[in-house]
């Protein structure tokens, strides 16, 4: 008999239930009224998802910032009195940070600019001030147009965006109705990948340092990959006139930092300097953009480990994992502090409530999501199999079932099953003294882009589930 352990997170609480899987026993009710009681009347979630949104902020991997907000997540564990308090390295390459950013339209008339640095952009030389000119390159022919003509400009490289007045909430969450109806939907494929630009950019970046372009300007990209329906597909971001998507402007490797400064300027501000461009009126623009690159003197990549140990002599584990860092151009509040906040307040919650697991309970912070799952995909090489060959590793027939929290924010409502309906049942077992909670949804679909994508593709041959609860990923292993 397995005794599985699943967690939710809900209305900024966590809640664990313990449940048999195959020999049903008991829910032991005692214990979970003491977890109840620990994460419904003293939550400290909110706590740990402010330090690290608040106080550390922005937690770009290889930044300072992600570095403190681990050390202080391991402040925590230790203060809680869990074990193997670690962090487990991985190269990165090198790490950035801001320092400064202002920027000003300064002719014809003045205007402060909203804007965002991308990161890993090289920083101005001070103050700058550059004439405004629009480029229209597509391909590497378009580039002799321009040889010779962006010299101390400041470049536009999209052009304008109209924008329709926005109707309706700009953040969009399912309504009930929506999250009964994908429950019947099928699984969906993953929207096929866009076309591979990156040796085009690349040739581009460099035409733009070779032409000693003064900085390039843009409004973020249009689109972003979406869950509509039945498919996963891309769609056109809805955006207001001040919102800026702030992607990456340079490398992490021996070239980092040799690049024009590159900046996102909200949207409609950037449609008036095109506009003004093409009304030909002389216009100007003042930058400020000071950036630090760290070297890779430790690695700048990393995992931060935590666990409570289980009294079986079989070692097996629960896992509970969500990504400690962020972009770079917001707190990453939802994505993820919300998740490392809830993982970290599980395990608080284990300790306060005095449970005392039969599974060893680990919890993973991972790094790096953001640039590739890079966190996941080296604990899963170095503990569980690497992907050359697919070999199973000492730590792979130990773990007993993942669980990630990432995917957004909001009150947790159930478990998209990966396709995997097998694990319904249980599913189902565990819902049962949570559905005052409001957490009843089971549906099949699947989710990916975080990090139980990693663990789930190496256990494919094995039952597993990977269930989204609006706001919560849970991967469920061998039940
Ligand atoms: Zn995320």
């Amino acid at each position: 008999m397995r005794q599985p352990l699943m967690v939710f997170t809900l209305l900024g609480s966590t809640l664990i239930v313990v449940a048999s899987a195959q020999s049903p026993s008991p829910v032991d009710y005692q214990v979970l009224a003491k977890i109840r009681e620990e994460g419904l009347v003293r939550s400290q979630v909110m706590d740990h998802i402010g330090t690290l949104s608040d106080v550390y902020g922005a937690r770009l991997t290889g930044s300072p910032a992600m570095r403190h907000a681990s050390d202080w997540a391991m402040k925590k564990f230790t203060e809680w009195g869990l074990t193997n308090v670690r962090r487990e390295e991985w190269s990165f390459g090198k790490g950035w940070s801001l320092v400064r950013f202002s920027a000003h339209l300064t002719e014809p008339s003045v205007q402060p600019l909203i804007g965002y640095p991308k990161a890993w952009s090289a920083g101005t030389a001070g103050s700058v001030t550059g004439e405004v000119v629009r480029v229209d390159i597509d391909s590497e022919d378009d580039f002799a147009r321009y040889t010779g003509k962006l010299a101390g400009r400041m470049v536009l490289l999209q052009p304008s965006r109209p924008l329709p007045m926005l109707e309706g909430p700009v953040v969009l969450r399912m309504s009930d109705a929506d999250v009964r109806e994908a429950e019947r939907m099928p699984v969906p494929p993953v929207a096929s990948p866009r076309p591979d630009t990156a040796a085009f950019r690349k040739k581009l970046a460099d035409f733009l340092l070779a032409e000693k372009a003064l900085a390039v300007l843009d409004r973020g990209s249009d689109d972003v990959m979406v869950a509509g329906g039945s498919e996963l597909s891309w769609k056109t971001q809805r955006v207001d006139g001040g919102t800026i998507f702030v992607g990456v402007g340079g490398t992490r490797d021996e070239g980092a930092g040799r690049n024009v400064p590159s900046a996102v300027i909200a949207v409609e501000q950037y449609n008036r300097l095109v506009r003004l461009v093409e009304r030909g009126v002389r216009t100007t623009v003042q930058i400020d953009i000071e950036t630090r690159f760290h070297k890779e003197v430790e690695p700048n990549g990393f995992n931060t480990f935590a666990e409570l140990q289980g009294t079986d002599p079989r070692g097996e584990v629960v896992f509970l994992g969500a990504h400690l860092d962020s972009t770079h151009a917001a707190a990453g509040a939802t994505d993820n502090a919300t998740g490392s906040g809830a993982v970290m307040e599980a395990l608080r919650i284990l300790v306060a409530a005095g449970v005392k697991p039969r599974r060893t309970i680990r919890a993973a912070l991972w790094g790096g999501e953001e640039q590739g799952l890079l966190g996941s995909r080296a604990y899963v090489k170095a503990h569980l199999a690497d992907p050359e060959g697919m070999q199973p590793k000492a730590g792979n027939d130990k773990l007993a079932l993942y669980l990630n929290s990432d995917n957004g924010t909001g009150r947790v409502r159930g478990v998209w099953l990966q396709g995997n309906l097998g694990a319904a049942p249980l599913f189902e077992r565990w819902f049962a003294p949570l559905r005052d909670l409001g957490v009843t949804v089971l549906g099949s679909r699947s989710v990916t882009s975080t990090d139980h994508h990693r663990v789930r593709r190496w256990r494919r041959s094995r039952a597993s589930a990977t269930a989204r609860i609006s706001g919560v990923t849970i991967a469920s292993t061998r039940t």
